[in-house]
């Protein structure tokens, strides 16, 4: 930290993203992208007129693309929010209704971002240990009365919990927001954006970097009470106005009109691992059933680091936590079911060896 860094930000550690190698061509089945690309309208959509139209501002409201997501999910454009990534989405959100008074909780084992956020507004915060099943304990947040943050599908567990539980949290909770981070939901989850209509203190926030194949366009948005988004926007619009750019919009545009391609995608990703699952649990691999784009596996036989050290030796990335309680444990993104017959092989080789 250089001398004139606020010291207020001494104790922060950035978020770790995961890798993103530049230097050979790995299997990449570490930070959940989509193995498949943009649909064919969004490849034609992000077009060389649309690059000419760059010398002007975007539009700070999102307005064409903010109708198409309010339409897709029944509620109204003011019930929506756009933001560079939902990783802005949680950054305002976190801002916006944790800090002073108002303590902030999330799950001790989840996306690891949650408690970046906190320490980078200040915000008091306490992380409630997940179930010795790796579930989130219900019973716990019901408990809490503050900012709570949950994901649903949870990661890196892949575990979900249902409409009705989740619901018990927010009714034990009413004068504090509830947070529902659905970035996984489109892969066996079910969303809670229907019960924004019923309560003020829901934000659901979702992303279009899993299931919509478009991680390196940066595009996510939180859906709620229209109260709670207006206060979302103030933030937004102190902060930098344009933060989504054209080709995005456009993207995100197309993407919307492409909806059930990115559905049978998410099918196609769900049927794989099935699959998955039921070859490594023939390998001695304890898989917890994923509602996710990944599987949490592990093994007796071998380390998570040195099974994480040896698939990359080999050309496949996954990624590996260092959080004692799942330091066994890796996360592996479901890619092609090329990529994973790969994977699996490439695992048998390394077991032989071991
Ligand atoms: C990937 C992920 C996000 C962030 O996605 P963006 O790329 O910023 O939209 C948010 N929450 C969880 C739980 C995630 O896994």
């Amino acid at each position: 930290m250089s001398r004139f860094m606020n010291k207020s930000y001494e104790a922060l550690e950035a978020y770790v993203p995961g890798e993103q190698p530049q230097d050979k061509k790995y299997i990449k089945l570490n930070t959940n992208e989509s193995p498949y690309p943009p649909s064919p309208k969004v490849i034609e959509a992000v077009s060389s007129d649309e690059v000419r139209d760059l010398n002007l501002y975007s539009d700070p409201l999102c307005k064409k693309l903010n109708s198409k997501i309010a339409a897709l999910y029944d509620v109204e454009p003011k019930n929506v929010f756009i933001t560079n990534g939902s990783d802005d989405s949680l950054n305002f959100a976190f801002m916006a209704f944790a800090g002073g008074d108002v303590k902030a909780y999330f799950p001790d084992i989840s996306y690891g971002f949650y408690p970046v956020y906190a320490e980078l507004h200040h915000i008091d915060y306490t992380e409630i240990p997940l179930k010795p099943d790796l579930s989130v304990d219900v019973d716990a947040f019901t408990k809490c009365k503050g900012f709570i943050v949950i994901a649903n599908p949870n990661a890196p567990t892949g575990k979900n919990l249902p409409v009705s539980e989740i619901e018990r949290i927010i009714v034990s909770n009413p004068d504090y927001v509830v947070l529902i981070d659905e970035a996984y939901v489109d892969f066996g989850g079910e969303s809670v954006i229907p019960l924004t209509k019923k309560y003020d203190n829901l934000l659901v926030v979702q992303t279009f970097s899993k299931s919509r194949s478009l991680a390196g366009g940066r595009l996510g948005f939180a859906i709620g009470n229209k109260e709670l988004i207006a206060d979302l926007e103030k933030l937004k619009f102190s902060t930098n106005p344009y933060a989504i750019n054209r080709l995005t919009l456009v993207a995100g545009e197309a993407s919307i009109d492409s909806n059930d391609y990115y559905m049978d995608n998410a099918k196609k990703i769900m049927a794989t691992r099935e699959y998955v699952t039921e070859e490594l649990e023939v390998l001695g691999f304890d898989v917890i059933p994923s509602c996710a784009n990944f599987i949490f596996a592990k093994t007796e036989d071998i380390s998570g680091e040195e099974l994480y050290l040896r698939l990359k030796e080999e050309g496949i990335l996954v990624r590996h936590f260092k959080k004692e309680r799942i330091k066994e444990y890796l996360r592996i993104t479901i890619g092609t079911m090329e990529e994973m017959e790969e994977l699996i092989k490439t695992i048998k080789l390394i077991l032989q060896e071991v």
